[in-house]
């Protein structure tokens, strides 16, 4: 073994011969010397742990076409498509929602050229970017004004520090939340320069609670979506009516931190009930922050919607430039939006919604296209099995929603090894191990998705 490992032939020797010479013309020698000296690093493993007897013939057309791909596989780009078969709709890390083909139009019309982003057409003077979205979000949630920042989380920090910088904002325990990714609450408040007043106990608060907390300094209450957990049992919060009745009586402003902004009744597509943002506007809360790219099902952004006067003070605010939504993400806003309007209907046209509605049946089909695709490799055994989904992106945290998974069994591979082989795939194709075998949600998988995701299942247990 260590005479193999002596006997392996060094990376300029290599370079020399024609197979590998042509690579280095073909491409560039920077790269073919890397994917060479990958190669290599994984042939020395290989003949280190006994995974490979002796080394391989170097000489070979099949060698040379080893480095190519190689080289070709650090040309990919980086950020690229996925598949997901997590179950997670809204999965963070995934990228969240996939948007409408109405919105990606709307990205490239904007992005191919110039666009009136800031100019008003008609009287050819400045105009303002917020004003292509905010007459949509007044029409479909009641509100007065809007306007849209880079995400959620900014629309917060902007808020606050408009509404409430070296001021109390009074707050209940039990809403003072974390929505992953280091953004907690009381961080966020302390960043805007306020000071958090926190009322109540973690699972009952009372409107007396806020009544005494308030004070000369006080300048906004802060209600906020326990978006991505619930406490049950033992409970009390006040109403929106009452917190909005107990704001106007002492003159503050009431602002809700929703997160997951819902525009339209999922109850009635047998869906839990999520708070709409017109009923919270129009229970009298002043100002509601929500994510583009959750429920809505549209790009990363930060909708904030309410009072015209408060919504003024923000964007008055010179926070809100450090902020900006960019203007791809503003087109395809506008897109998104229009399909809420009659007589588009969103459950169908708005992908994170279809896919959160589309009938268990549907789902089943496409598990059994592509287990009957797999199975035609006979490379496993692939079968299908109820399973359930989940909205993900801090939404709906106890609602599963019925689905169907297509398990990959007697494979030879370990699940965390096939599941990592279909990582690399191209396309990645991201699943879940569950009781010991990977497992592919398919309530996420686009139909069309099927045929890439059987390549990769091949290209997996082929490596
Ligand atoms: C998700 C969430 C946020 C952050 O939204 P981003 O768009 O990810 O910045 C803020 N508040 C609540 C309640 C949330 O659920």
């Amino acid at each position: 073994m260590s005479d193999a490992l002596r006997q392996l032939p060094q990376v300029q020797a290599l370079l020399e011969t024609p197979g590998v010479a042509a690579l280095a013309e073909r491409y560039s020698r920077p790269e073919t010397v890397d994917a060479l000296r990958a190669a290599l690093a994984e042939i020395r493993d290989a003949l280190r742990t006994g995974a490979l007897e002796r080394p391989p013939s170097f000489a070979g057309d099949a060698f040379a076409d080893a480095v190519a791909e190689r080289i070709e596989a650090g040309r990919r780009a980086n950020l690229r498509g996925a598949i997901n078969a997590t179950g997670i709709i809204i999965h963070t890390n995934l990228g969240r929602a996939p948007l409408a083909p109405e919105a990606l139009e709307a990205i490239q019309a904007v992005a191919a050229g110039y666009s009136n982003l800031e100019m008003d057409l008609e009287t050819g003077e400045r105009g303002s970017r917020y004003t292509h979205v905010e007459t949509l979000i007044c029409e479909l949630t009641g509100a007065d004004a809007a306007i849209v920042v880079n995400n959620c989380a900014a629309a917060v920090l902007l808020s606050l520090t408009a509404l409430a910088s070296g001021r109390d904002v009074v707050a209940s325990r039990g809403e003072l939340i974390e929505i992953g990714g280091s953004f907690r609450l009381p961080d966020v408040i302390r960043q805007s320069g306020a000071r958090l007043v926190e009322v109540g106990a973690t699972n009952k608060t009372k409107r007396a609670d806020y009544e005494q907390a308030i004070g000369e300094e006080t300048a906004v209450l802060l209600k906020s979506h326990t978006s991505n957990f619930r406490i049950v049992g033992f409970t009390a919060a006040p109403s929106r009516a009452d917190l909005s009745a107990l704001a106007r009586e002492r003159g503050l402003v009431l602002v809700e931190d929703l997160g997951s902004g819902v525009l339209i009744d999922l109850s009635e597509h047998g869906l839990p009930d999520e708070p709409v943002v017109g009923d919270i506007l129009k229970a009298g809360v002043d100002l509601v922050m929500f994510s583009g790219d959750k429920l809505l099902g549209g790009p990363q952004a930060g909708i904030i919607a309410g009072r015209e006067d408060v919504v003024g003070r923000l964007r008055k605010h010179p926070m809100l430039r450090a902020m900006r939504i960019d203007k791809l993400s503003l087109a395809a806003l506008e897109a998104t939006l229009r399909l809420y309007r009659p007589p588009h209907d969103p459950l169908q046209c708005i992908p994170v919604l279809q896919a959160l509605s589309a009938p268990v049946e549907t789902v089943e089909a496409r598990a059994s296209k592509l287990a009957e695709l797999l199975n035609q490799d006979g490379a496993c055994a692939a079968a299908i099995a109820p399973s359930t989904a989940h909205a993900g992106g801090g939404a709906l945290p106890q609602h599963g929603v019925a689905s169907f998974v297509v398990k990959l069994g007697a494979v030879a591979l370990p699940p965390d090894r096939l599941a990592a082989q279909l990582r690399q795939a191209d396309p990645p194709v991201v699943a879940r191990i569950a009781d010991g075998e990977v497992q592919l949600d398919m309530r996420a998988v686009r139909d069309e998705d099927c045929a890439a995701i059987r390549d990769a299942v091949r290209g997996a247990l082929r490596a």
